[in-house]
């Protein structure tokens, strides 16, 4: 298996620049997320490293060897498509063995190894069924059957279970994890669905228009989202954002919102102007010892917790409570946040003040 080393990668379509210039190192047998938005450059970057895509500029380097150039058949590569495209009138037996007789393995050989796979997928007792009339679940089975057959050094997968339903995905992601931490295989993943990254990656690199905006494991993103896309992108419902406007010295732990002291992260540097106070719905609570205020507009019951919708004189903001706390629609409540997680978020640049910017390039 291998490390992925990616440097300096761009990738311009005449004038549009759909890759600006990503940087990251996927590790010997992570699991690893491309995670972005509809358009952002995502699937452009996991073509390149596939070889699909020629690069404008930067190195991939695979297993130590710079590949940028090199055709997509002499990388050692897996890619595994949304789209799986099985051969209809083979058997899967014979879908999971043709790159293997491809390669002029010999019959006994590919037998063993088409076996193996089998076993390891579940997937034994459908080997001589044919594929058309295989569920979806079956069929992404065998499309992978085909990709680990050969024992690639690594797998490149662009939203595999995209075309799955949603409870069926949900189970399939779950086998997808465990058959990588069987194999131990180097996995670049390619997903818009932020719980499926969460889920499933050890890493997740977040980008938008082209640009990596954080480079971390899930609970890092979650936790200390680096610039208020993130932020509002990965979480459900997304990070909250009370805007004000003020000038703060650097390393200030606390600061004044109407009236009421609210304890912050370190504050990296001196900030003035628009900014945000960034708070997840989990960190909110109801307090009547609060001078800050918020009245109750709207309340979402969802079993075990409840969305309440509030209005504060910085913006709206939602709170995730107990199902069983009585919230009644327009009533006015004071508020607190749970101070080691609030961040702090410069609004013109749209970054973190809260910690120090990722390296990404
Ligand atoms: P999606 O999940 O919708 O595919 P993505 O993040 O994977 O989104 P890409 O497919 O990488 O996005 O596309 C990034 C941008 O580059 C998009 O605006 C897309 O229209 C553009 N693009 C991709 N391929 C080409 C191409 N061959 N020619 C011109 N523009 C392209």
């Amino acid at each position: 298996m291998a490390e992925i080393i990616i440097r300096k990668l761009r990738k311009e379509f005449g004038d549009f620049t759909a890759v600006e210039s990503s940087s990251f190192t996927v590790a010997d047998g992570e699991f690893f997320m491309l995670l972005g938005p509809s358009g952002c450059g995502k699937t452009t970057t996991l073509r390149m490293i596939a070889g699909l895509e020629l690069p404008t500029s930067g190195e991939i380097l695979i297993d130590g060897e710079e590949v940028s150039r090199r055709p997509a058949s002499r990388r050692d590569i897996a890619f595994v498509f949304q789209m799986f495209a099985l051969y209809p009138h083979m058997n899967v037996r014979k879908n999971i063995s043709y790159p293997l007789i491809s390669q002029g393995m010999n019959r006994t050989d590919v037998n063993q190894k088409v076996l193996e796979v089998a076993k390891i997928l579940g997937i034994e007792e459908i080997l001589d069924r044919p594929v058309s009339g295989l569920s979806g679940g079956d069929r992404q089975r065998v499309a992978l059957g085909r990709a680990i057959v050969r024992q690639p050094k690594c797998f490149l997968m662009d939203e595999p279970l995209g075309a799955l339903d949603a409870e069926f995905r949900e189970h399939m992601s779950g086998e997808l994890r465990e058959l990588h931490d069987r194999m131990g295989a180097t996995t670049v993943y390619v997903t818009h669905d932020q719980r499926e990254a969460m889920q499933m990656g050890d890493r997740i690199v977040v980008m938008n228009q082209g640009v990596i905006e954080q480079f971390g494991t899930p609970q890092e993103i979650y936790e200390y989202p680096a610039t208020m896309f993130v932020a509002d992108f990965i979480g459900f419902p997304p990070m909250n954002f009370l805007l004000f406007s003020a000038k703060l010295e650097a390393g200030i732990t606390r600061l004044n919102l109407e009236g009421q002291e609210i304890g912050i992260r370190p504050l990296g540097q001196a900030a003035e102007g628009s900014l945000a106070l960034g708070v997840r719905p989990e960190n909110v609570s109801f307090n009547d010892q609060s001078a800050y205020k918020g009245q109750v507009e709207t309340t979402e019951y969802l079993g075990t917790t409840q969305i309440v919708t509030l209005l504060t004189s910085n913006g709206p903001l939602k709170a995730r409570l107990p199902a069983k706390d009585k919230v009644r629609e327009g009533e006015i409540v004071g508020l607190s946040f749970r101070e080691e997680a609030v961040a702090l978020f410069d609004c013109d640049t749209g970054r973190s003040l809260s910690m120090p910017s990722l390296e990404t390039t």
